[in-house]
């Protein structure tokens, strides 16, 4: 997962990139970098770290130009070195730029295809750069005269192509910003505009991985860039857009929204509270889901499965539905687990050791509060459960007499190979567990899952009639044949950043 936002006919590109990436940063924390274009030429800064310590006065003087892209980045691929920091770069042709949110399933076939095919030679491990030479191919390939066309012709062409999720902004020096979004819709994109701007039209367009980033930048009348649709703004202000089909490179109509399938962790707990996202306002599912947990919940109670005296949200994306629950239930709401806010999200971090330690280091739990008590301690998630059975574990040590861990998502079973890391079923807990035996291993003394059509019901709105649920019931929404050597590939990464051999 991670965060993008582009820019054109900004007086400020670059300061607008860099505040909308600080907007975004909840979404990767590895690496951030921008790129900005002016008659100079293109400008680039990008390092690994958060986005406040990859900036800095002298060098955003650097990034002239009134458009610009930006990426921060949470590594699923690679092994989170300074080369696969994005925006990449080609000369030719034109002159590109590109960032990506995302994840290419079959980016190993591609990227031999190109190695053997088109004679291009890779610099890094990143699937951006192979999105990025098969764009460059098709432009430079092309036949039309108009450069709509062209472009429409190269997203196409990656439509028939690449297998996975993909959000995409991309500059194009002497033309424009160029947005594009998975047939699929998996990860994010909206597209909006401001009065104000230096384009011919008096406006600057900007796109971005989530709402929060363009209102927060003054952009209006946004709205999500659809699956499969393309969108050009050109220097003039002029934009053009179209949803492509990938069986076809000429317009189409925009599809039936079941066609749609946004991935439901964006609701659950990637996404910021603040974001609507394809519709649906992402602190309104957060208090649906906490709704229906609450029926579940309650069912638990009145068997006498449960005891309850508080309800503990582990911050912060669970908090929204923890409340809900607590009000449903009429159960107190206690935030009796305290963030140390300058730790890095636990299930962000890349290798086991790293998440383990950071957990304790994470939350300090109030004992005077806990002491005696029978606590419903509410996550949005249990993956790995590596956090969860740490968490439980200092509510335990803090005196809780009971503790019920409840999850506002179901259990996840099957690998995401769209860009949330975990593309290795072994580490899931729930894979091959049943509910008793997750409770087990977490040595809780109860756990509340939320039930499918619960979630779906929460996240329900006219375009999001059929999220990716597919780490949850395994049925995936794209060809993941070649999943098995990506598993494998992330596994040697993840091994080589923990300090393996
Ligand atoms: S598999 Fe799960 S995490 Fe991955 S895109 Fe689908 S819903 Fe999202």
């Amino acid at each position: 997962m991670c965060g993008v936002v582009g820019l054109i006919g900004s007086r400020e590109a670059s300061r607008e990139a860099f505040l909308g990436l600080t907007t975004l940063q909840h979404r990767g924390q590895d690496a951030a970098g921008i790129l900005s274009y002016d008659v100079d030429g293109f400008h680039r800064v990008k390092s690994l770290g958060l986005v406040e310590s990859v900036f800095t006065r002298d060098n955003m003087r650097t990034l002239t130009g009134n458009m610009a892209i930006g990426h921060t980045r949470y590594s699923t691929i690679g092994r989170g070195e300074l080369h696969d920091v994005q925006p990449f770069l080609l000369s030719y042709p034109f002159g590109l730029g590109m960032v990506h949110n995302g994840n290419i399933v079959n980016c190993a076939e591609l990227a031999h295809e190109l190695r053997t095919q088109n004679r291009r030679h890779l610099l890094t491990q990143s699937d951006t750069e192979v999105v990025l030479n098969l764009f460059a191919e098709s432009l430079a390939q092309s036949k039309e005269s108009d450069f709509f066309e062209q472009i429409c012709q190269a997203v196409g062409r990656i439509f028939e192509k690449v297998t996975g999720s993909y959000s995409i902004a991309t500059l194009v020096a002497d033309h424009g910003l160029v947005a594009f979004r998975d047939p699929l819709g998996l990860r994010p994109l909206v597209w909006g505009r401001k009065k104000g701007g230096e384009l011919a039209s008096g406006e600057a367009h900007g796109v971005a991985s989530e709402s929060v980033a363009l209102s927060f930048l003054g952009y209006e009348a946004f709205r999500d860039v659809q699956p499969g649709e393309v969108v050009f703004v050109d220097l003039q202000g002029g934009v053009h857009s179209r949803v492509i089909s990938p069986a076809s490179q000429s317009a189409t109509a925009p599809r039936d929204s079941s066609d749609a399938r946004h991935c439901m962790f964006e609701w659950i707990y990637f996404a910021s509270p603040e974001s609507i996202i394809d519709g649906v306002p992402v602190y309104g599912a957060r208090i649906q889901l906490g709704k229906n947990l609450a029926k579940r919940v309650r069912e638990r109670i009145e068997k006498g499965e449960i005891e309850a005296d508080m309800i503990v949200p582990v911050p912060e994306s669970s908090r929204i539905a923890a409340i809900a629950l607590s009000e449903e239930l009429g159960i107190p709401y206690r935030e009796v687990l305290i963030k140390n806010r300058y730790i890095k999200r636990t299930f962000i971090l890349d290798s086991q050791d790293k998440r383990e330690s950071a957990v304790s280091l994470k939350l300090s739990p109030v004992r005077s509060e806990i002491e005696g008590k029978k606590i419903l301690l509410v996550d949005d998630s249990i993956v790995r459960g590596t956090t969860s059975r740490k968490i439980i574990e200092l509510v335990r040590a803090a005196g809780a007499a009971k503790v019920t861990f409840v999850s506002t998502c179901p259990p996840i079973t099957h690998p995401c190979f769209y860009g949330i890391d975990f593309p290795n079923p072994n580490e899931l807990l729930a894979s091959g567990r049943t509910e008793a035996e997750v409770c087990q291993a977490l040595g809780a003394d109860a756990v509340v899952y939320q039930d499918l059509p619960g979630l779906r019901r929460s996240l329900d709105g006219p375009q999001n009639k059929n999220p990716c649920t597919a780490c949850m019931d395994g049925k995936y929404p794209t060809d993941v044949s070649c999943a098995k050597k990506f598993a494998e590939s992330r596994a040697e990464d993840r091994e080589q950043l923990s300090g393996g051999t």
